[in-house]
């Protein structure tokens, strides 16, 4: 089958047709980098900082051309693309010097204690070990950041594995650029096989590469469905094995009276800008918002509705990424309308750069039905009126699962504030108490991952330095030998 790259501005075919893996080329690639783990697995810290910052100087050396096909298959522009070349640059080096800094190869030691178990015990050392080759699969909305060296592959190869990524099909030519930057660096490094790619439009492809018996684990960012289906691959193989996805989220907002009152119109507009960057097509895009409209606070409540109304009314997104996201955004939101929300800024129209779309309900038809509670990737946002706190947790409680809550106007210590906290983080692994979630800073405090279906394991964050943990596995050494004291902080 052949690969096609395709114009999201105008939903025709741009540059050559590419050729898609076949099963052949997925076993090669697959046989690669079990070979390249050999040694890759055993490399140092030093080692492996220099092949991550070898990646992001060759990035950076190509970052015009690059950027510049990456606007073309993506149209998310050139100043977005830049930045987030930067912080893709950002995290291959902080992976880098984590993995510099021992991170891979911390240990616990415990010397033997004489005398009768339970206290007395022999010496142990517990290690950790990369897991093997890891499947990456790219995301389409993040063109640089969680795609070909993107976070998933900059923690995976920081801790040791080597990385077979499955290309998305959204943007081929840049993957393609992207693999033959990576092929000097390797060929110089004398690093062949430690990154690995294969492309693809159908699923089969992925499947495939997940079921394979030398695949370690899975890394996957993109949708609930998409990572369902894979998840359920990587638990049905003979030998289960670790899969980490990141999944779509609806991350809702609650907006109180103390934030709201006389800051309707700033509060509005920061709201409008959220909801459309990027044509809406981050992961932690505002989805939902919630207002409690006890009695003194309906009326500023209603003045934001019509200013947030306002402010996305002059709002114009870029097109966007593919035509089959652009389908899936108005399906979505007639979804909504046909679950009852009222339409507040109507979305309607066949063109291809879409218009936003606010919607409102009520939190009874909120939590009733699930339909309004599922993610419309794009410029959509709900909001939905609570009678009283009570209600507003309630919604909470029933979207069950987000990467973030944004939570406006807790500032003081109360009971109701305290109950909204505790409820925000029963459900989300980030919780924000000013601003808006989209954006995800890369440092040892980030969470990104939360409940189910926000992410497959919330126990793991795929931004942030403990992402390189996902792909190591502790094993405790019982009695060993003193020549192994050698392993403390270093790989065996
Ligand atoms: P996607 O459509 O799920 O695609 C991601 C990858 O999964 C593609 O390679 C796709 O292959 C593959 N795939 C999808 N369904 C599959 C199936 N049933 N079996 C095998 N492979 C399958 O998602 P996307 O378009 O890249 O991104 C949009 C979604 O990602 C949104 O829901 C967004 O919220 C989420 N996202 C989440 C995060 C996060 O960190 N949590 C970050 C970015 C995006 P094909 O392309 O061949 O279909």
């Amino acid at each position: 089958m052949k690969l096609q790259s395709i114009n999201p501005k105008t939903h025709q075919p741009l540059g050559d047709v590419l050729p898609e893996s076949s099963f052949a080329d997925i076993d090669l690639a697959v046989k690669k980098s079990k070979k390249a783990f050999a040694s890759w697995s055993i490399s140092t810290g030093e080692q492996r900082a220099n092949f991550l910052e070898r990646l992001a100087t060759s990035l950076e050396a190509h970052r015009e051309a690059l950027v510049e096909r990456a606007d073309q298959e993506s149209s998310l522009g050139l100043a977005r693309l830049n930045g987030e070349l930067d912080r893709t640059c950002f995290q291959l080096r902080h992976f880098g010097k984590l993995a510099k800094k021992g991170q891979p190869f911390k240990y616990a030691e415990d010397p033997a204690v004489s005398g009768a178990p339970p206290l007395g015990h022999p010496a142990l050392l517990k290690l950790r070990v990369p897991l093997g080759p890891v499947a990456v699969f790219a995301a389409s909305n993040f063109p640089f950041a969680f795609s070909v060296l993107g976070g998933d592959s900059a923690s995976a190869l920081a801790a040791g594995c080597t990385v077979v990524i499955k290309g998305h099909p959204a943007h081929p030519q840049l993957t393609i650029d992207t693999l033959k930057l990576i092929d000097a660096v390797q060929k110089e490094l004398h690093l062949e096989g430690v990154i690995t790619l294969i492309q693809g439009h159908a699923f089969e492809i992925g499947h495939h590469l997940i079921e394979h018996p030398l695949i370690s684990a899975g890394a996957f960012t993109g949708s609930t469905r998409g990572g369902a289906a894979l998840q359920a691959k990587a638990n049905g193989r003979a030998r289960p094995i670790p899969f980490y996805g990141e999944l779509g989220s609806i991350n809702p907002i609650v907006a109180l009276h103390e934030a709201l009152a006389g800051h309707e119109k700033e509060l509005a507009t920061t709201l409008a800008a959220s909801i459309v960057l990027g044509c809406g097509q981050f992961c932690t895009s505002p989805g939902v918002v919630l207002l409690i409209d006890e009695p003194s606070q309906k009326a500023s409540n209603d003045v934001f509705v019509s200013e947030l109304s306002a402010a996305l009314n002059v709002q114009n997104p870029h097109a966007m990424l593919t035509a089959g996201i652009r389908h899936a955004f108005s399906t979505g939101v007639e979804n909504f309308v046909h679950a009852g929300a009222q339409k507040l800024v109507d979305a309607s129209t066949e063109a291809i750069d879409p218009r936003p779309f606010l919607g409102s309900v009520n939190a009874t038809k909120f939590i009733s039905n699930d339909k309004l509670r599922e993610e419309v990737f794009g410029p959509a946002c709900l909001i939905v009126r609570c009678v009283d706190t009570q209600q507003a947790e309630d919604a909470l409680h029933a979207v069950g699962g987000s990467l973030t809550v944004t939570l406006w106007g807790a500032d003081e210590k109360t009971v109701r504030n305290t109950s909204l906290v505790r409820a925000s983080m029963s459900i989300a692994g980030r919780v924000l108490f000013k601003g808006v979630p989209t954006g995800v800073a890369v440092s040892a405090g980030q969470q990104h991952g939360g409940p189910w279906p926000s992410s497959t394991t919330p126990l793991t964050t795929s931004v942030g330095d403990d992402a390189l943990d996902r792909f190591l596995r502790p094993v405790a050494l019982q009695d060993y030998p003193l020549w192994l004291d050698s392993s403390k902080g270093q790989p065996i």
